[in-house]
């Protein structure tokens, strides 16, 4: 089990432990660590970069309880030091946050968010109808999203029944893995590009500025 510091701290830069480095057929390396400040790829947020030792990471993945490190070279068991790339960190968790907020203001019309990838470039939310549905174009929901950003509010973490709730002010919170801003306000301009429905779902796609 690896202890994900992320959950709790927003830190770029740790000491920690390896616990096991090991060759891939690919010739990479896989890399557990006694705790880590690396984001895995999951919950629709892609992995964060940066690196162990000087030794740069590829893509941090889940293996159950336990966070593998993907690495382009080998790192040698003791101390490790972690440095997680602030650029690529940074977008993500805009990115990632911009989809609490298009979710939260999709259900003032009715509708429920059930997927997202919070891919810079690919950004996406899926919802599904609640029971009473309004309709919702993409210029409302674009207004109602302009509004919730600007509130500028501030980020709550909480625990209940051992799931992370994560909100800003009075917000709704979602039960979320990822990384988010401090205050709605750093996600800046969410642009909607287009919506579509298909099945009873609607599908929005959205971007930020890099
Ligand atoms: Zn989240």
């Amino acid at each position: 089990m690896t202890e994900r510091v992320y959950y709790t701290s927003d830190a770029l830069e740790m000491e920690t432990d390896v616990v096991s480095c090991t060759r891939q057929e690919d010739g990479r390396f896989h890399v557990v660590l006694s705790a880590t400040l690396f984001h895995p790829q999951g919950g629709g947020q892609p992995s964060d970069r940066g690196t162990i030792n000087g030794v740069p990471l590829l893509q941090a993945i889940q293996d159950g309880h336990t966070l593998v490190h993907i690495m382009e070279g080998p790192v040698q068991p003791g101390k490790a030091h972690l440095l997680v790339d602030a650029e690529v960190r940074n977008l993500h968790t805009r990115y990632h946050s911009a989809g609490h907020i298009i979710g939260l203001a999709g259900e003032k019309f009715g509708w429920l968010g059930v997927k997202g990838n919070h891919k810079p470039g690919d950004g996406r939310i899926v919802f599904d109808a609640l029971a009473t549905p309004e309709p919702m174009t993409i210029e409302a929901l674009a207004t109602e999203i302009g509004a919730l950003v600007q509130r500028s509010e501030s980020r709550i973490i909480t625990e209940a029944e051992g799931k992370r709730l994560v909100t800003w002010g009075t917000l709704k919170p979602y039960a979320c893995g990822g990384t988010h801003v401090l205050n709605t306000a750093e996600i800046g301009d969410i642009r909607l590009i287009k919506m579509k429905e298909k099945k009873g779902q609607l599908s929005v796609q959205y971007e930020l500025d890099a």
